[in-house]
């Protein structure tokens, strides 16, 4: 693990916690993995990320874009990935070389990666996907049979899998959602009697491979859950779950500021009396938002935010923590002694989701995986 003694803020990731996320998936679902680590593994980092879940036992990897394929590939991972989001055809030959799955969402990009992948000699792997009812990417249902008949005249792909995506499992609208997992069942035996039923079916996100067992299908494809972090308040992750990430900064500076001075940009705070301040190598470069009021853990003490968030540093109180000094860990996200800051405490004072709050820390934040 990389030292975090000369770090200014930095995030420690769980490697046993992940590990253990992924285990417990497994024997709850009795379906292989697919672990979501698009956004930079949730925030946690990608390599950081995708080692975690591999080394939890995950088969396969899923990500958004064929760049972070490409990150992951660069990085050695051989492992089934699959891109979900759209891949443009010029990607085409480097993923049927690196055993990179794309999605085929619709007839035009089909016959698109078809025709480079014909051209090239090559046999591009592709997941069909099915929309029933995110109205994002996707063939209807209805459509299916009609278009798994199509992709499969395309001798430059194989059409290894076949997969949906639920808009409201998180939400736990069971009716809407088990209309929808209906749906998908019926394309899925239509294409078993007319033998064109592809290898892996996939559809469940966490919430739907926690709460709706008909959805689990031959592979489940979960994110959230990896990383110990529930999809809502209605459908909370089960006993056992851990978060993996700790988010820290450090105290680079403490003085005592007199009474009536404006700490930051514009005097949105004003000292009341003469106050210890402290400043924190911490901004909202960082991904921590300018929202008021914030809080930090420093000695497992609560630590109020002063001013507003400048771009790489923060400034705090620290008249109820005497024995704060320069040098001091704070606890941004995670836990300190007894008490938490979760990320759903986070995403609240920010006005967020939880997966925006965790995705958006960023890139410049240094990930130790331990
Ligand atoms: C992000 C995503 C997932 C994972 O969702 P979680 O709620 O994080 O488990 C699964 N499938 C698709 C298509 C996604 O975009």
């Amino acid at each position: 693990m990389m030292d975090s003694t000369n770090l200014s803020t930095w995030l420690e990731i769980d490697c046993q916690a992940i590990k253990t996320n992924v285990n417990l998936l497994h024997s709850i679902t009795s379906v292989p993995l697919i672990a979501v680590v698009k956004a930079n593994g949730y925030g946690h980092g990608l390599f950081e990320a995708a080692t975690a879940v591999l080394a939890g036992g995950s088969e396969w990897l899923a990500v958004s874009r064929i760049e972070e394929a490409v990150l992951l590939r660069e990085k050695g991972i051989r492992v089934p990935i699959l891109v979900l989001g759209f891949t443009s055809p010029g990607f085409v030959q480097y993923a049927a070389r690196e055993e990179i799955r794309l999605n085929v969402y619709g007839m035009e990009i089909a016959e698109a990666y078809h025709r480079i992948a014909l051209e090239a000699n090559l046999k591009l792997k592709v997941h069909a996907k099915i929309n029933v009812g995110m109205n994002r990417l996707g063939v209807s249902p209805l459509e299916g049979l009609e278009f798994l008949r199509q992709l499969n005249s395309f001798h430059g792909l194989e059409v290894e899998g076949l997969f949906t995506h639920f808009p409201q499992a998180a939400s736990r609208n069971d009716g809407v959602t088990l209309q929808q997992i209906d749906q998908f069942t019926h394309l899925v035996s239509e294409l078993e009697q007319a033998q064109l039923r592809p290898a892996l079916i996939h559809a469940a996100n966490s919430a739907a491979a926690l709460y709706y067992p008909s959805a689990r299908f031959d592979l489940v494809r979960c994110g959230i859950a990896v990383f110990g972090l529930p999809p809502s308040k209605v459908a909370p992750l089960l006993e056992g779950f851990q978060p993996a990430l700790t988010w820290k900064s450090r105290l680079v500076s403490v003085k005592t500021v007199q009474q009536g001075e404006a700490i930051s940009y514009n005097a949105h705070y004003v000292t009341r009396k003469p106050e210890r301040i402290g400043v924190l190598a911490l901004g909202y470069a960082d991904g921590y938002r300018r929202y008021q009021p914030n809080q930090v853990l420093i000695h497992g003490k609560r630590a109020e935010i002063v001013g507003s968030v400048c771009m790489d540093q923060c400034m705090l109180r620290l008249d109820d923590i005497p024995e704060a000094v320069v040098g001091d860990i704070a606890v941004v996200l995670g836990k300190d002694q007894d008490d938490c800051i979760d990320a759903d405490e986070l995403a609240t004072r920010w006005h967020i989701n939880l997966y925006d709050t965790v995705c958006s820390i960023a890139a410049r934040v240094p990930r130790l995986l331990s």
